[in-house]
């Protein structure tokens, strides 16, 4: 009998839709070649979700999220919703579904790849051969603690607590040992432990998990000096781990430093194999419906998900290089293109990867 997944899939708010659905096709493509089963159950998130059901994350969507093997997520937001009130905001959707699924992991891969090195707005010397990931804690520190605002006789204060308890910067400390340690086996911890007590506690929970680790090399980097180094010497970097707020950050940054938005994958990962995979970009509300958008960042998740969820590595492998090779023969969406009357629209370009991942043999 044929191995059957369940893929939960959310396709969101804009070009979320658009996109997703050329990731589909690839993940269909994929379970005929490798002779699998992909069950599809789709959900609604974000802004379609407040229109339809009133909250962002219905419950019915969590449930089948929680029954799947991974989700596949597009974008949520728009300026539709931009004035609701937070917990009427597309984006308390993604946080409460990364929250509920305990997604703590979020892996970001910053890969320039040679065709694209024109896309960067780095000289090319400084950023081709980047190859690095940044792991950011996902459910902790700032955004998740104790919120509060309240009026004094000198005006208003706000406070935002950042909080992390041992456990858990234990658990993603030792996911990117993991992670080094089958690539280039380096990690560099960041944080603000000169300011930060938060921040003490996790370089001291970090050398700890080090010993675990011998074959990897540790070391702390604060992260205004991590800001600079990306910028100024990116390739020194192989896996960097940080907390949830310095992570949102330098997980753009690093980003940009491959150029575009619109390649960038992403995955979410929970204890096991579950995870979200997720393009980085938003839902671009300037370009939705026009058929303009970028899908490679959603079929590139879509890799990950094989990979990370499935365990299906040939498969991942294959898929990124039909991406490549597509690019390789100079096809471009507008945001990638240097000639933008040349450009090709999302389904071409789905369309142009299946073609090239048929001529790929999957061995599972
Ligand atoms: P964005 O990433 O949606 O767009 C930024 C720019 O990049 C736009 O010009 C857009 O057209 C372009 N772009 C993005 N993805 C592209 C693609 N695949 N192909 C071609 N061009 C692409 O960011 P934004 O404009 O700041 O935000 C728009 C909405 O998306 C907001 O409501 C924001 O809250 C939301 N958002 C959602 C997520 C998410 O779902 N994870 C992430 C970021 C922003």
């Amino acid at each position: 009998m044929k191995q059957t997944y369940r893929i939960a899939v959310l396709p969101g708010d804009g070009i979320g839709p658009e996109i997703v659905a050329e990731a589909v096709k690839v993940l269909n493509l994929v379970a005929e070649q490798a002779g699998v089963t992909f069950e599809f159950s789709y959900g609604r998130i974000g802004g379609i979700a407040i229109d339809t059901d009133g909250t962002p994350l219905p419950e019915e969507t969590l449930t089948l999220s929680k029954k799947a093997d991974a989700v596949l997520l597009g974008a949520v937001g728009g300026p539709k919703w931009d004035q609701n009130p937070g917990h009427l905001r597309p984006e308390a959707g993604l946080l409460g579904i990364r929250k509920a699924l305990g997604l703590f992991a979020n892996i970001r891969p910053a890969t320039m790849h040679p065709v694209l090195v024109e896309a960067s707005s780095l000289k090319p010397e400084v950023v081709s051969g980047v190859d690095l990931i940044v792991v950011r804690e996902l459910t902790g520190g700032i955004y998740f603690g104790e919120k509060k605002r309240y009026s004094t006789e000198h005006g208003e204060v706000a406070l935002d607590q950042c909080i992390y308890h041992e456990t858990e910067i234990e658990r993603i400390i030792r996911v990117s040992f993991e992670i080094a340690r089958k690539r280039q086996k380096r990690l560099v911890s960041v944080d603000k432990a000169n300011v930060l007590e938060s921040s003490r506690l996790w370089r001291k929970v970090a050398e700890r998990v080090a010993v675990d680790y011998p074959d990897v090399e540790l070391t702390h980097m604060l992260v205004d000096s991590c800001a600079m180094q990306l910028v100024r010497a990116p390739k020194q970097f192989d896996v960097i781990v940080t907390e949830n707020m310095f992570g949102d950050i330098l997980s753009d940054q690093a980003a940009m430093l491959t150029g575009s938005i619109g390649m960038l994958a992403s995955a979410s990962l929970a204890e096991g194999s579950f995870g979200l995979y997720e393009p980085v970009h938003g839902s671009a509300p300037d370009i939705a419906g026009q058929g303009i958008a970028n899908p490679l960042a959603t079929i590139l998740s879509a890799a990950m998900l094989l990979r990370h969820s499935l365990g299906m590595d040939a498969a991942a492998d294959a898929v990124e290089r039909a991406v490549w090779a597509v690019l390789e023969a100079g096809h471009r969406t507008g945001d990638i293109a240097s000639d933008r009357s040349k450009a090709i629209g999302t389904e071409e370009m789905g369309q142009l990867v299946l073609a090239e991942l048929s001529k790929q043999p999957i061995h599972q």
